[in-house]
């Protein structure tokens, strides 16, 4: 039987309201602490297939369809005569055929009803958090605990789960080494009333001049992602609006996407966004989500990792196991999406894609192309991006020596 704990979710995100509807289940007392979203738009708005199954356990899918646009596949344009459509309905077996292009704000409102359906007490407050001197431990401010005595009798939790995305509490607070990824990006992001679409539904993703962009259909606007170096934006102006006005008017790529797009929403502006944290866990605390570390927008995978991570979380709390198998499983994961985005970067992910499609037609290619494709889209459509069979053979296939031996991969890199 599991022992019943009471545990303090910091936020309200996604990762926070799987996290505190799984622990609800299992009988834990839950509180998560945040406050209503107060930005415009939220960023993170297409989900790769595998999150299909959560919200089907978690008993919103209904609901989050209701709100949101089907997305039958992804789009990877390089110019005219490279594009590269990627169906779901070819996903292997047994996986999810389809995915959403979800409207961030309503998504996470119906996760966090679905928490407090579930029995998770919201309290709407910023936390503030404090070391307990002398040991690796961590304590809420006095006034968030108090905001939670009728519901734990006034003591500290007995877990306080940081969910809290970027601003990673507890890391800044115990100054937790965070691995940086190699990109200097920043990415400039708005919702425009309406851009060029290859195919309706699907998340497409263009290279322009100097980085990508991405273009994800919404019921009745378009969010429109810039991904650029840091140093090419400042040359565009010093605001994110009139970097993100000047990029759309000036860059021929996004001239030809989105010659008559106009801006919905004000730009909001991202950075420094890849990273990982060195630890996940100690003593009375752990880390779940963007807070543990994020990789990059360009797979769509930082939901996938924070809902799966909270999967793995309430898998660790209700077996009653340490913390240790959970850190390496969510390690292993971003760590997995790390060499994959790089992939995309460096150009060898296509370069090996285009290689397979010249293979079509061939004896060799007829025999194991469907294969070889089924085990890579496991990897990217999150069912089975850390099994080291995928791994290795995805590793082959963009390896200079082996499956790229005659391509040139710098066709495909991003700037
Ligand atoms: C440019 C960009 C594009 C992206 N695009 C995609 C995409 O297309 N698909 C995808 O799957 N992912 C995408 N992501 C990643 C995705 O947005 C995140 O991985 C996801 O939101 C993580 O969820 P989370 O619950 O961990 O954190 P968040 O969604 O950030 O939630 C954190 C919560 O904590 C709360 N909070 C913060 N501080 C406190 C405090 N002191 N007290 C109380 N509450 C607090 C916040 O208010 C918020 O509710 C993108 C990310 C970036 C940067």
């Amino acid at each position: 039987m599991i022992q019943q704990r009471d545990i303090a979710i910091i936020g309200g995100g996604p990762a926070a309201s799987t996290l505190a509807t799984l622990l609800c289940r299992q009988g834990h007392r839950v509180v998560m602490f945040s406050l209503p979203a107060q930005a415009p738009v939220l960023v993170g708005e297409s989900l790769v297939p595998m999150i299909v199954p959560m919200l089907q356990d978690l008993g919103v899918e209904e609901e989050i369809a209701a709100d949101s646009l089907l997305k039958p596949g992804a789009c990877f344009t390089y110019d005219a005569e490279r594009v590269f459509e990627f169906r779901f309905q070819d996903n292997p077996k047994g996986t999810p055929t389809y995915a959403y292009n979800v409207p961030r704000k309503r998504f996470n409102a119906t996760l966090l009803e679905n928490a407090q359906r579930a029995g998770a007490c919201w309290i709407r407050r910023r936390v503030r958090l404090d070391r307990v001197d002398g040991t690796d431990q961590v304590r809420l401010d006095a006034e968030s605990l108090k905001s939670a005595s009728g519901y734990w009798k006034g003591r500290e939790p007995d877990l306080i789960v940081d969910a809290a995305g970027r601003a990673n509490l507890i890391g800044r607070l115990m100054k937790i080494p965070m691995q940086p990824g190699p990109r200097r990006d920043v990415a400039l992001f708005a919702h425009v009333d309406q851009t060029e679409l290859v195919d309706p539904g699907y998340v497409h993703n263009d290279r322009i001049d100097q980085g990508w962009c991405w273009r994800i259909p919404l019921p009745g606007r378009v969010s429109l992602g810039l991904v650029v170096p840091k140093e090419y934006a400042t040359q565009h102006g010093s605001s994110a609006e009139e970097q993100y006005d000047r990029l759309l008017r000036e860059d021929p790529v996004l001239q030809r996407l989105a010659p008559l797009a106009r801006r919905l929403t004000p730009v909001l502006s991202f950075d420094n966004y890849q990273s990982l944290s060195s630890r996940l866990y100690g003593q009375n605390w752990v880390m779940l989500g963007d807070s543990g570390g994020f990789i990059d927008p360009v797979f769509s995978s930082g939901l996938l990792v924070a809902m799966k991570g909270a999967y793995q979380l309430a898998e660790a709390i209700g077996s009653g196991r340490s913390m240790a198998d959970y850190e390496q499983a969510v390690k292993a994961h971003l760590q997995a999406w790390f060499e994959i985005v790089g992939l995309y970067y460096d150009g060898r992910l296509m370069t090996s894609i285009e290689r397979g499609q010249a293979m079509a037609d061939s004896v060799a290619g007829r025999l194991f192309l469907p294969w070889v494709r089924k085990h890579i889209a496991a990897i990217v459509i999150g069912a089975a991006t850390t099994r080291r069979f995928n791994l290795g053979l995805l590793r082959f296939l963009v390896d200079e020596r082996f499956g790229l031996y005659d391509r040139d991969s710098e066709i495909y890199r991003i700037k």
